[in-house]
């Protein structure tokens, strides 16, 4: 699926987020006549699915006449939300700039209603809201279920952001029966906080044995702390644990879970590897571009790599054209082997090696 970053502004602050200083590089907001343009391409090339993310894509007052738009040139939009907008009315605190009119909340919710295929809602977990947000986002959220949205939960394993339960709860609260799940990724300066799946335990050892770069040495070392995530009762647990866990929870309330991007295989054991591969829709360990168009229609491979990119996605001859350019752009990268997997029979078949973000900066080969 194709990815629209049609704003970079956000209502909310995650310390995970990966799109945090995208606005210094490209502009806030996608134009009008971009947007329009973009429509056009859409059509001429029978795109069928747009994803609209931001920052929050709802804090930009075009979005219901953008999804509408989406909707009458026949390409289905998935919406990207916090859920967090409000109307002016309701609102208390803040920065009132940023609020909706009665009438503009309403035409937003019914244009989510009626032209979203989805709504996939990035739902936090309640410790990092202020009661105020966890109102509003509960508010939003029954209104869209009443409407007959179609909801999907999102969430974000990052360091000290490991709870899943509240995500059930919500799920039995709000009818929702999917949760798209991932971990955290590097923002492009790494200046987010995120999980770093290149290289684990003994074999980033190892590799200290060998790697003669002193920068290199301090990324492996960190890699080994980084394996254990602290929680939020103070206790410290490998990834792969919560991660099987939360799909295990779900799959038991019958939520059906998958995986945003992929993960090295080498992270889980075998009998956490079979269920994952049985249970978890798209549970990889090699990833594919995500297509992520920036709101000047520069092209990314994915927003942790946003510096692979492709200059104007109207030069393109439709979706697969951009997935074989940055394919190509990323196939340095992707052959550079890390050293962790070096003996690794898995390498280049059916694992990657981890984030190819992170692999820009830690191969010391
Ligand atoms: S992750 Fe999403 S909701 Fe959180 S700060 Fe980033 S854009 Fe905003
Ligand atoms: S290629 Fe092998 S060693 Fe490297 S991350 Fe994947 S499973 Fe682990
Ligand atoms: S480089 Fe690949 S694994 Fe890493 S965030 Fe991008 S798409 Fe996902």
């Amino acid at each position: 699926m194709l990815n629209l970053f049609i704003t970079y502004k956000c209502n909310l602050s995650c310390d995970y987020c990966f799109v945090h200083g995208l606005g210094q590089l490209h502009p806030m907001s996608i134009s009008d006549a971009d947007f329009q343009r973009l429509c056009v391409w859409l059509a001429e090339h029978q795109v069928p699915t747009l994803g609209i993310l931001g920052g929050e894509p709802t804090l930009d007052k075009r979005l219901p006449d953008m999804l509408a738009r989406l909707h009458d040139i026949g390409v289905a939009p998935v919406v990207f939300t916090n859920a967090l907008f409000e109307s002016s009315e309701s609102r208390i605190g803040d920065d009132l700039s940023l609020a909706l009119k009665p009438k503009e909340n309403d035409e937003l919710i019914s244009a989510l209603c009626k032209h979203a295929a989805n709504i996939v809602v990035n739902y936090n977990d309640p410790t990092n809201y202020s009661e105020i947000q966890i109102k509003r986002r509960e508010s939003n959220l029954q209104k869209l279920q009443e409407r007959g949205a179609h909801i999907t939960f999102s969430k974000n394993f990052a360091p000290g952001d490991t709870e899943w339960q509240y995500l059930i709860d919500a799920c039995r609260r709000f009818g929702v029966n999917a949760i798209r799940y991932d971990i955290s990724r590097p923002n492009l300066n790494r200046t987010n906080s995120y999980i770093n799946s290149s290289a684990y335990e003994s074999k980033c050892a190892d590799d200290i044995q060998i790697c003669n770069s002193s920068q290199s040495i301090k990324q492996l070392q960190d890699n080994m702390k980084s394996h254990l995530v602290a929680s939020h009762d103070g206790t410290s647990r490998h990834i792969n644990d919560h991660i099987v866990e939360f799909v295990r929870a779900c799959e038991q309330a019958s939520i059906m879970t998958g995986l945003d991007c992929c993960l090295p295989s080498c992270m889980f054991t075998t009998e956490q590897l079979q269920y994952l591969h049985a249970t978890s829709l798209r549970f990889t360990h090699v990833c594919q571009p995500s297509i992520d168009i920036q709101t000047d229609l520069q092209v990314s491979y994915c927003m942790p790599l946003a510096q692979f990119a492709l200059s104007n996605v109207l030069d393109y001859n439709g979706e697969w054209e951009l997935m074989a350019g940055l394919s190509s752009m990323a196939k340095p990268l992707r052959e550079k082997r890390p050293l962790a997997c070096e003996a690794c029979e898995h390498y280049a078949k059916s694992c990657q090696g981890g984030c190819l973000a992170l692999r820009a900066s830690d191969v010391c080969v």
